[in-house]
């Protein structure tokens, strides 16, 4: 640790985290919804894992995301390996759908 010039080990939580941390504080209330590029999408079906359960694969397998469920995560965006998921500001109508209790 001191090689590192980490002197306690509160300097260590969260060390691993990618810079800047956006502080939960100035996180926005307005959720991103996952957006897919059918162009890239293999049709793997991971994204379809989401643990809020928001994607559902259609009968040619591609994904679509329920605007009632998807919170914003951006986990599937992150894991999907052709890069076909991105994040995007809700419409309108999605941003009425998004229920928070
Ligand atoms: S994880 Fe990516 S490639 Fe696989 S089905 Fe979802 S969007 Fe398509
Ligand atoms: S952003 Fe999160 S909640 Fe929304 S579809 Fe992706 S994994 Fe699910």
């Amino acid at each position: 640790m001191q090689e590192r010039g980490i002197h306690s080990m509160k300097e260590l939580i969260g060390i691993a985290q990618p810079h800047p941390i956006t502080d939960f504080m100035t996180l926005s209330p307005i959720k991103k919804i996952s957006s897919f590029n059918y162009e890239l999408c293999s049709g793997c079906g991971n994204c379809a894992r989401c643990p809020y359960l928001a994607i559902q694969l259609d009968e040619r397998g591609l994904p679509h995301s329920d605007p009632a469920l998807c919170i914003g995560c951006s986990i599937c965006a992150k894991k999907c390996f052709t890069g076909a998921i991105s994040m995007r500001v809700r419409n309108p109508d999605e941003l009425a759908l998004l229920i928070e209790n």
